[in-house]
């Protein structure tokens, strides 16, 4: 709680919206299981948070969103839940999430041909989802728009002139491309701040991923556009991770994405290299500004994740994220060690202060 420690200056981005989205589980291996991604992750950040100013989440327009998704995937996220019930999915076979059963893979059609959308709602459900584990609930997509709401009020503080600004919020959102969710994502949050960045500044931003999975939402949506860099540090996806078609190191779309994977059991040496060298390449790059995807699972402990970081590894991030001084806006990811998530969150937070304050004293 930073009792006695430094007191947390950065805004912190809230809305208890998130907590309207239950999972209910995930369905891997086709059993339910209990998930990890819960509403209590966000509570427990925000507990150790309670010394920063807190700024409600501002309502912003699809269109913000419609730079980095397609229509007709904000229009499933929007009414699955209500065409599966009307469908009487919920009572028979009894099934009270959204699940898919079959997917429109690529090679499923001849040259020329694409995916009707189904007619049947439990058809529906795999169209726009790439993984069964990714359930919708009632509250999902009201919580899903809310988080993204949160980033982009984040982007904006940081456009207003506040030197960084973090956004507090769930479900995660970086494995969502333009036109498909899944990894427990349905909306970009990260994205969609750094398209407003983008947008606002007219230059090049970056978005540094430092979760232990691989961005790969972030990834493929702004694949073919120079002016967001995007790069990420992750357990190697060939080791047999989580997102697992994606993640390697010659995935370099345009010239503006870097992959950096790492081998299981990796520590904070070579982790903080990695995001050393993420941060060194932004700036490179010409960044203007800075999107950080905050994932903490790369944590010792956390349940998701093999590799080793501890909380001063977590601090010295913070460190490297902010040196290059840059407006930063920071969106909560992965982490679901709910005992430790808040306070590596802080520490990271805490971190971003300290380099940004070294940037700031070397430029005077
Ligand atoms: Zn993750």
């Amino acid at each position: 709680m930073g009792d006695g420690g430094p007191r947390l200056s950065i805004p912190v981005v809230w809305t208890d919206l998130h907590r309207l989205h239950e999972p209910g589980g995930e369905v891997w291996v086709g059993v339910r299981t209990p998930g990890t991604e819960v509403p209590e992750r966000a509570d427990r950040i925000r507990g150790t948070l309670a010394d920063a100013s807190i700024v409600e989440a501002r309502a912003h327009s699809d269109e913000a969103l419609l730079t980095i998704h397609d229509r007709e995937l904000l229009d499933h996220l929007a009414r699955a839940w209500d065409d599966w019930e009307a469908a009487g999915l919920n009572r028979d076979p009894g099934q009270d999430r959204v699940v898919p059963y079959i997917f429109p893979v690529p090679s499923l059609f001849p040259a020329g041909v694409g995916p009707a959308l189904p007619a049947a709602a439990s058809a529906r459900a795999g169209s726009f989802a790439y993984d069964t584990m990714t359930l919708i609930g009632p509250g999902t997509w009201e919580a899903a728009r809310a988080a993204v709401d949160a980033a982009l009020t984040a982007a904006d503080l940081v456009l207003e002139g506040e030197r960084a600004a973090y956004a507090c919020c769930r479900p995660p959102g970086h494995h969502a491309t333009r036109g498909a969710f899944g990894g427990s994502c349905y909306l970009n949050n990260a994205a969609a701040a750094a398209a407003r960045l983008r947008s606002a500044l007219g230059g090049p931003v970056a978005v540094i991923d430092i979760d232990a999975h691989h961005g790969n939402g972030t990834q493929a949506i702004f694949w073919d556009d120079p002016l967001v860099l995007t790069g990420s540090v992750h357990v190697d996806p060939g080791a047999g991770w989580f997102p697992h078609f994606l993640g390697f190191a010659e995935e370099t779309g345009g010239g503006a994405n870097r992959n950096l994977p790492l081998a299981p059991g990796s520590g904070d040496e070579v982790w903080l290299e990695a995001v050393r060298a993420l941060a060194g390449w932004a700036l490179a790059g010409g960044a203007e500004a800075l999107v950080v995807a905050l994932g903490v699972d790369a944590a010792g402990g956390d349940p998701e994740s093999p590799l080793e970081v501890t909380p001063a590894g977590f601090r010295a991030a913070g460190r490297e994220l902010g040196a290059p001084g840059l407006p930063t806006v920071l969106v909560q990811e992965g982490g679901y060690d709910l005992e430790t998530i808040g306070e590596l969150v802080r520490e990271l937070l805490l971190g971003v202060e300290e380099g940004l304050r070294g940037a700031g004293e070397r430029q005077q």
